[in-house]
């Protein structure tokens, strides 16, 4: 068993999921380990409950790495642009801030 990959955030947590059946269909044995902890919520923190995506055999590490790779790069070409609220500039949607005054996204 290793230790793959785990959200960053709650929200984020759908990609576990995504992932794994991405994992499954290359034949990357794994499975999501700390799923049932939600029940928990509240005596843990947030962050140990989270969902985590574990390979079975560890040879599978370096591929498995690489398809959550591909998988990020091709979810960041489909991100849309957006226009920074302060300066008005487009940005790429794959930046996560405004490249001319530094305003991050998705902050109000
Ligand atoms: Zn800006």
């Amino acid at each position: 068993m290793k230790y793959l990959f785990a959200p960053n955030t709650m929200s984020e947590s759908g990609e576990v999921y995504v992932l794994k059946s991405l994992l499954e269909k290359e034949e990357v044995a794994c499975v999501i380990r700390n799923e049932h902890l939600f029940i928990a919520v509240g005596e843990l923190s947030p962050q140990e409950c989270l969902p985590a995506l574990w390979i079975f055999n560890d040879a599978d590490y370096p591929k498995a790495l690489e398809l959550i790779e591909a998988w990020r790069s091709s979810q960041a070409e489909t991100l849309s642009q957006w226009v920074c609220p302060d300066c008005g500039e487009t940005i790429e949607g794959q930046f996560s801030s405004c490249w001319q005054c530094g305003k991050q996204r998705y902050e109000t």
